[in-house]
C-alpha cells in the first residue's frame, strides 16, 4: 500500500494541543489521534517532482484510503528542526469538507512521535528517500522502493523502549505486523517505577529474576501486568500501582493474556507452573508475596468464572 508524506510546519497551528505532550502521550498510551485535511487526490512523489498537477488529469492520482501509512516530515523552519519526526496511519477518511475545496478531512492515529531535536535530520532523510523533497508544502504519496526506504530510515531514527517487545511502529509493512492493544497502565513508565520499587523486578508467577539469570537489570526488562478486572475499570478509575499491577516476565505475560477477555490470574499461572514442575516457590520472597495480597483480594473477589 502507498504511504503519504505530510509536510508539517510547526509554526502553523496545525497540531491540536501541545506537540510535546503528545510525544509523551504516544509513549504512554501507544497512539494519539489528530485531525488533518489532505488533498482529495494525492500525487505520487514522482509526479509532484516533475510538477505534474494531479487535478489536471496528468500523472497518476492516488485516492486517500483508510489504513495508509502517514509520515510526518518537517521541511521548513530552522535546519536543525527539519526531518522525519513521526509515523501514523489513516484511521478515518472523509467527513464534512469546506465547500468548494478539493480536500478530504482525515483522522490520523499517530503511533510514534519524536521530540523536536530527535528527528531523523533532513539531509540524511533525503539521502535515503529522495522523493521526500517532492512534498514541497503539500502531501504526496510514496510507493515501492521509496516506501521501503522510508521504513528503513525510520528504523534508524526510532529507539524502542528497553524491554519493549513491539517492533518500532512503522518499521515493518502493515502486512508484517499487527497492533496489539494493551491497556495503557501496562506501559506507563511512572507506574512501572513505582511497581518495581515496591515489588522488585522478579516475575511474580515463575520467579524469573533477570539479574540472577542474565546479569541484566530487570527494572527495564520485566513487564507490567494489570490485574484489575475490566468491570472495576470505569471512567472514574484511577490506577493504584501498588495493588493493580504486578511484574511478569515476558513469557508468563504472554500466557496470562492467552485467555480472553479475562486473562489468567497470577494464582492460575502458578498452578500451571506447579503442575508442570516449573514453579520454584523459593524464588519469591515473603515480602513479595505479602505485597501481592491486596491484589489477590480483588482477584479472588472476581475470579469465579460464573460470577455475573
Ligand atoms: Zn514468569
Ligand atoms: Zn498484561
Amino acid at each position: 500500500m502507498a504511504a503519504v508524506i505530510i509536510p508539517w510546519n510547526p509554526d502553523e497551528p496545525h497540531w491540536d494541543g501541545p506537540y510535546a505532550a503528545d510525544v509523551d502521550a504516544v509513549r504512554r498510551a501507544g497512539v494519539v489521534r489528530q485531525r488533518w485535511t489532505l488533498p482529495s487526490h494525492l500525487a505520487s512523489s514522482h509526479a509532484a517532482a516533475s510538477h505534474v498537477s494531479p487535478s489536471h488529469g496528468a500523472g497518476p492520482v492516488i485516492t486517500t484510503e483508510r489504513g495508509m501509512d502517514v509520515w510526518l516530515v518537517i521541511l521548513t523552519g530552522p535546519p536543525a528542526a527539519q526531518g522525519l519526526i513521526g509515523h501514523g496511519t489513516l484511521a478515518v477518511v472523509g467527513g464534512t469538507a469546506p465547500e468548494d475545496e478539493p480536500v478530504t478531512p482525515v483522522e490520523i492515529d499517530f503511533d510514534a512521535l519524536l521530540a523536536h531535536g530527535d528527528q531523523l535530520a533532513l539531509p540524511r532523510l533525503v539521502e535515503c528517500v529522495p522523493g521526500v523533497l517532492a512534498a514541497d508544502g503539500r502531501p504526496v504519496v510514496i510507493e515501492g522502493a521509496d516506501e521501503a526506504a522510508m521504513r528503513a530510515a525510520w528504523r534508524e531514527a526510532f529507539t524502542p523502549d528497553v524491554g519493549s517487545l513491539d517492533p518500532a511502529p512503522g518499521s515493518l509493512p502493515p502486512t508484517a505486523g499487527m497492533r496489539v492493544q494493551v491497556n495503557r497502565f501496562e506501559r506507563d513508565p511512572d507506574v512501572r517505577r513505582v511497581v518495581v520499587a515496591h515489588r522488585g523486578a522478579a516475575c511474580h508467577a515463575c520467579g524469573l529474576d533477570f539479574e540472577q539469570r542474565y546479569g541484566l537489570d530487570g527494572g527495564d526488562l520485566v513487564q507490567m501486568h494489570h490485574i484489575t478486572p475490566p468491570e472495576y475499570v470505569d471512567a472514574d478509575y484511577a490506577v493504584d500501582p501498588l495493588v493493580d499491577l504486578v511484574p511478569l516476565c515476558p513469557s508468563c505475560h504472554v500466557v496470562a493474556h492467552s485467555r480472553w477477555p479475562r486473562p489468567y490470574g497470577i494464582s492460575e499461572l502458578r498452578v500451571m507452573l506447579a503442575r508442570s514442575g516449573f514453579l520454584r516457590g523459593t524464588a519469591l520472597t515473603d515480602e513479595q508475596l505479602a505485597a501481592e495480597s491486596g491484589a489477590a483480594r480483588i482477584l479472588d473477589a472476581s475470579s469465579d468464572p460464573d460470577a455475573p
